[in-house]
């Protein structure tokens, strides 16, 4: 069982279960958008929205360009929608990234089909009555026309908001009229018309939209207590802590802060190791129940940042005895109710809860995945901050005593830094690549060298089958560094294609792999499996892999980085009679920072102590 001071169970079953409620409501033909903004309203976006995706969703629905970024970066590949009125400076990354903008406004529309080199699809909103973003329904007609009159974006969606669905059903009905009116006048047909979040897919049907947002009730929250009799939904989170300490009072005794609670008697309390920093609502002071034991219990006193008490007495509580804070096990701490004490929104708390929690996913009473505590993933925009650059860049400059040399170093850790910190740590053991350049005789690529290399490493195996990814810019391959399952990437020439990079063997232990490349959005990724994998899950285990591919001979270095925590490092540069004067420059970060390096005739190879740990983002390169 779970030993953290706090975590949050995410079932799920549950899930999938809501959604195929709510599938119930929806008429034949619609589809459905899954809300992960928030991170999922605290669920996880990732998970959930694997989990939505495998489960029908066609859409995802962000709040933010950043938020649609993790989940590319993290092999998402499903259209986002970014819900929320984008800023200029987002363009940029609104395109790369392949993320859908909504148009709340004709300047908006205007400035994205400057900046846009391709065409690009968007979609429309209209405040029929929400009174928040998008184009007022006065303006939405002439609006329209004018954006469709420019000639990069196309009008792909439409769509408006509900204010009130859960419990306004003429004011719904009204939105939905100014909605119909609109669609009638229009000379275009959208793709996609939507207009309902997951409480108007129960309170309001129409006859035309064909896409639904599926937010809060999915996440077995309900959104107003007259739904409980139409929709039966289960909690998807539960939020758990454990009795940090017990304690006894006198009558009159005054617990936490400020006073605000007197012992009436003598009582016994305990005190719990979660207060509002880990998003237990202040307001729940004097006001909060939990779970202890089956048995409810007050919270007494002020919420403290750290910690709260509540009253035991009247139980047989140990120190370490689970506490649950909010969930399904009883209605007095089921979301709307807690948050009903203080006149709170459940949306809110769901946000906000086990920010210090690490996240466990259950599926059929099975955990089958866990999110790292510092799990507020996100993708940096900072790392060009010019002032950091500089500093680092010199002292690394300094070091290698060559600018140019630091300087592409320098990217590369930081690029690989920013996105892959929060990650769950995985390590490798006995790391051993090895990278031979040859002469061939392959026509038309006489400027190139023959690559072989071979790299084998143990590892615990967490998937039955794991990925090498190759492209030819830094950009594309970006989108791998989350994954857990890419083992290998490698960055190939632009001018090469995609075909001149082969895996010649894969291995783990002594099995065989399946290897099949496909080519995904100009990266080719490489799926390396075996049905006997399953039984290794879990398992250390011994990884090979062999590609072949051509390096330029007008580059003058290669470089090779660490990605994981490794123990036990050796790379070797196998050149022969090709190459002359090889030097190799090794950045490693770890006790000792200078690996031994050993040249033969031919080849150069640099080793680490074999105990010894070596950061990510270690690394070599070889400059010749
Ligand atoms: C958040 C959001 C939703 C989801 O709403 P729920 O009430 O959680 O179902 C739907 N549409 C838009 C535009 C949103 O911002």
């Amino acid at each position: 069982m779970q030993k953290e001071r706090s975590w949050t169970e995410i079932n799920l079953t549950n899930f999938e279960q809501n959604l195929n409620e709510l599938k119930k409501f929806m008429p034949a033909g619609t589809d459905f958008m899954q809300i992960v903004k928030a991170d999922a309203y605290g669920h996880g976006a990732f998970e959930i929205s694997r989990k939505a995706i495998h489960c029908g969703a066609t859409f995802l629905g962000v709040a933010n360009v950043q938020e649609g970024m993790l989940l590319r970066y993290q092999g998402i590949d499903t259209p986002i929608l970014i819900l929320s009125p984008s800023l200029e400076s987002e363009i940029g990354l609104i395109l790369e990234n392949d993320l859908i903008p909504t148009i709340s406004s004709l300047e908006f529309a205007q400035t994205l089909n400057e900046k846009t080199t391709k065409k690009i699809g968007i979609h429309i909103n209209i405040d029929t009555g929400m009174g928040r973003s998008g184009i007022h329904f006065k303006q939405a007609l002439t609006t329209i026309s004018k954006i469709q009159q420019l000639a990069n974006l196309t009008i792909e969606g439409i769509f408006s908001h509900f204010s009130a669905a859960e419990n306004d059903a003429d004011y719904s009905k009204l939105q939905s009229e100014r909605f119909k009116g609109i669609l009638d006048e229009l000379d275009i047909k959208p793709k996609y018309v939507h207009i309902a979040n997951s409480s108007g897919v129960i309170t309001s049907q129409d006859d035309y939209s064909n896409l639904v947002r599926l937010g809060l009730l999915s996440y077995g929250v309900y959104t107003d207590p007259s739904l409980i009799n139409k929709i039966s939904l289960k909690p998807v989170m539960t939020f758990k802590s454990r009795i940090g300490q017990i304690k006894t009072a006198e009558k009159d005794e005054s617990i936490g802060y400020n006073r605000t609670y007197i012992t009436p008697d003598k009582m016994k309390y305990a005190i719990l190791p979660v207060g509002y920093a880990d998003g237990y609502d202040f307001m729940l002071s004097n006001k909060g129940k939990v779970l202890i034991n089956d048995k409810l219990c007050d919270v007494i006193g002020k919420i403290s940042m750290d910690m709260i008490a509540v009253d035991v007495t009247e139980l047989n509580a140990n120190v370490g005895d689970e506490v649950v804070l909010l969930g399904n096990e009883h209605e007095a701490i089921q979301a709307e109710n807690l948050t009903s004490l203080y006149n709170g929104s459940s949306y809110e708390i769901l946000c906000q809860v086990g920010r210090r929690a690490k996240r466990y996913y259950f599926e059929n009473g099975k955990m089958i995945a866990s999110s790292p505590l510092l799990r507020r993933d996100f993708v940096s925009f900072d790392y060009s901050d010019d002032k950091l650059n500089t500093v680092i860049e010199t002292a690394i400059e300094q070091r290698l005593q060559s600018k140019e040399i630091s300087s592409l170093i320098y990217s590369d850790i930081l690029k690989r830094f920013f996105t892959e910190r929060d990650r769950d740590i995985h390590y490798r053991r006995n790391f051993k690549h090895s990278i031979e350049f040859s002469e061939h005789n392959r026509k038309g690529l006489e400027s190139y060298y023959l690559t072989n290399t071979t790299l084998t490493f143990t590892k615990q195996l967490q998937n039955d089958h794991f990925y090498v990814a190759c492209a030819n810019s830094e950009k594309l391959l970006e989108k791998y560094f989350l994954r857990k399952d890419m083992e290998y990437r490698w960055l190939l020439d632009n001018k090469l294609e995609a075909n001149l990079f082969d895996v010649t063997s894969a291995k783990i232990n002594d099995i065989d792999l399946y290897h099949e490349m496909k080519l995904k959005d100009d990266c080719l990724e490489i799926r390396c499996h075996h049905p006997q994998l399953k039984e290794l899950v879990g398992k250390e285990v011994e990884f090979s892999i062999s590609t072949q591919t051509f390096y330029p001979k007008d580059s003058h270095q290669l470089s090779v980085y660490l990605i994981e925590m490794t123990q036990g490092v050796e790379i070797s540069f196998v050149y022969g009679k090709i190459l002359k004067n090889v030097e190799a420059v090794p950045i490693f970060s770890g006790r000792s920072k200078f690996p031994q390096i050993k040249e033969n005739k031919g080849s150069i190879t640099i080793s680490s102590q074999p105990e010894e740990w070596v950061f990510p983002t270690s690394g070599v390169v070889f400059v010749y």
